[in-house]
């Protein structure tokens, strides 16, 4: 088969559509990382909140940046001054609720409801 026919039997059997989706769950969470819109926090977090969302089935990059504003939305509400403080100093969020001492398991499921919620759309 000609390679401009391959292309064009690629294109048609498989479809970017369907290609991308497969693709997108294997990307490296670094290229992840960059299409979500991470302001200060920092690699190690941005990998594990990346994680986090995958391990529920949470994959798309948009939905994961959706998924970043809305357990932002919720740490103001539950955390005001970590957050202003956050936003203050331009730290990263994660390290700042270590450095407090503070017990991220209640972040942490609430960012896995969030994801469930959101894979499922
Ligand atoms: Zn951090």
């Amino acid at each position: 088969m000609p390679a401009a026919e391959k292309l064009r039997h690629f294109r048609r059997g498989i479809g970017y559509g369907a290609a991308l989706p497969a693709l997108r769950d294997h990307l490296p969470s670094y290229l992840v990382a960059a299409m979500v819109q991470f302001r200060y926090t920092c690699s190690r977090h941005q990998a594990l909140f990346i994680d986090t969302l995958r391990q529920e089935g949470c994959t798309d990059p948009a939905k994961m940046d959706e998924a970043r504003r809305m357990v932002l939305s919720w740490l103001s509400e539950k955390y005001p001054l970590i957050v202003f403080e956050h936003f203050a100093r331009e730290s990263c969020i994660g390290c700042d609720f270590e450095a407090a001492r503070l017990n991220l398991d209640d972040i942490a499921e609430r960012l896995r409801q969030v994801a469930r919620e959101l894979a499922r759309r």
